[in-house]
């Protein structure tokens, strides 16, 4: 192997071995998403988020590897990261925070399932036994509307591509018209349609209800801040 083969397959191996780390690390890439720095190294993301594997060409060798990850990943409200507290600490102007979320492009928001926003946790909430559902109780849900997934059609609703979407996320009529407001007020794409379907039949299956009904619906698409303040939509649409 010459010095630029060498090269060639020390590149190989790095991605390799960076791809297997992610599925070790239980199919999860965490990343606390700088949108000023990190562009360039998520819009290589693109194709896995969609096909999950990915082919990297060099000149002289092309290879194709497995990769099957979740993207979970984090970012701030604005430069200052106080947007939106109800003390009023944040001192951006509208342009610069429209300006900082812009660099998220569409192309990579459409392929995020679930935009949820989390503000400020106050010190009295930290204080004394959390007043909600346990994990364990919410695992059980979750194995449990996994399974029914797996009885449906053989895999996971993440794993459906948009025919199969079309033919097992069947929705009631007024669910779809839920969907379709949605769809025109939000402006979202059509990956983004297929994407909320198969949240919301996600959501469906966590309720144990056959049919995807509006409220299911209603649900997913609540679950794209993102995309709503994007539009600037109220939440007016999202009454089934
Ligand atoms: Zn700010």
């Amino acid at each position: 192997m010459d010095e630029r083969h060498a090269e060639h397959g020390d590149v190989f191996a790095e991605r390799r071995d960076k791809l297997a780390a992610w599925r070790e690390a239980g199919a999860v890439y965490p990343t606390h998403y700088q949108p000023r720095n990190e562009i360039a190294s998520l819009q290589t993301a693109y194709e896995p988020l969609e096909s999950g594997h990915i082919v990297i060409s060099r000149a002289a060798r092309q290879c194709d590897f497995p990769a099957r990850f979740q993207l979970v990943a984090a970012m701030n409200p604005c430069p200052c990261g106080h947007f939106g507290d109800a003390r009023g600490r944040c001192r951006c102007a509208p342009e610069r925070i429209e300006s900082y979320r812009g660099r998220v492009s569409g192309p990579l928001l459409d392929r995020i399932d679930l935009h949820v926003e989390l503000g400020r946790v106050e010190p009295s909430a930290l204080e004394g036994a959390p007043d909600a559902e346990s994990s364990s109780r919410v695992a059980e849900r979750v194995a449990a509307a996994r399974a029914r997934q797996l009885d449906r059609q053989g895999k996971a609703n993440a794993r459906l591509d948009n025919a199969e979407v079309a033919a097992l996320c069947l929705a009631e009529d007024r669910a779809l018209s839920v969907l379709g407001r949605a769809m025109k007020q939000l402006a979202l794409s059509a990956r983004a349609y297929h994407r909320v379907l198969r949240v919301a039949r996600t959501i469906a299956d966590l309720a144990d209800c056959a049919p995807v009904r509006s409220e299911h619906i209603a649900e997913a698409v609540a679950l794209r801040s993102l995309d709503r303040r994007a539009s600037h939509a109220s939440n007016e649409f999202i009454s089934p």
